[in-house]
C-alpha cells in the first residue's frame, strides 16, 4: 500500500550515489562470501553518514 503523508516517508534512508554505491559493493562483497571487505565497506558507509549526512 502506498500511502501519501507530508514529510519524509522514510526518516532514516539517506539515498544519495554514493550511499547506494556503498551499499550495492557491500551486498556484493557478502553474496561472494567477502567478509572482511563487508565489514571494511561497512565502515565506510559511517563515515560517509557522518561526512555527508549528518
Ligand atoms: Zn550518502
Amino acid at each position: 500500500m502506498m500511502t501519501k503523508r507530508t514529510g519524509e516517508p522514510t526518516p532514516r534512508r539517506p539515498r544519495c550515489d554514493e550511499c547506494w554505491d556503498i551499499k550495492r559493493r557491500r551486498a556484493q562483497a557478502l553474496e561472494r562470501g567477502d567478509l572482511q571487505r563487508a565489514v571494511s565497506l561497512t565502515g565506510e558507509m559511517g563515515a560517509h553518514l557522518r561526512v555527508a549526512h549528518p
